[in-house]
């Protein structure tokens, strides 16, 4: 498992607390960012390598990246949600 060390409380977008779930990942600014799934789902490019990742809540109050992320149900969810929110990638990259 990877994990986010200091990670932020906040998202850095909207402000609200990250939650279980946070994506550190590219912006459609081009900046990287942590962001809340919501924000991500806006904000965010895709998931992967140089696009973003997809970090949970632990108990141990760490963000962990689970090693199995492509079986991950709640990563599959954000792909798809990523999918229908962005119609054309392409003007980005
Ligand atoms: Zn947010």
């Amino acid at each position: 498992m990877t994990t986010y060390f200091n990670a932020p409380t906040v998202c850095n977008i909207c402000k609200l607390p990250l939650g279980k779930e946070m994506v550190d990942g590219r912006t459609h600014w081009r900046v990287w960012a942590c962001m809340c799934t919501r924000c991500y789902v806006i904000n965010g490019v895709g998931l992967g390598v140089g696009k973003g990742q997809h970090y949970r809540l632990f108990p141990d109050g760490l963000y962990h990246r689970t090693a199995s992320t492509k079986q991950d149900a709640v990563h599959q969810r954000l792909l798809a949600l990523h999918a229908s929110h962005v119609p054309s990638q392409t003007r980005f990259g």
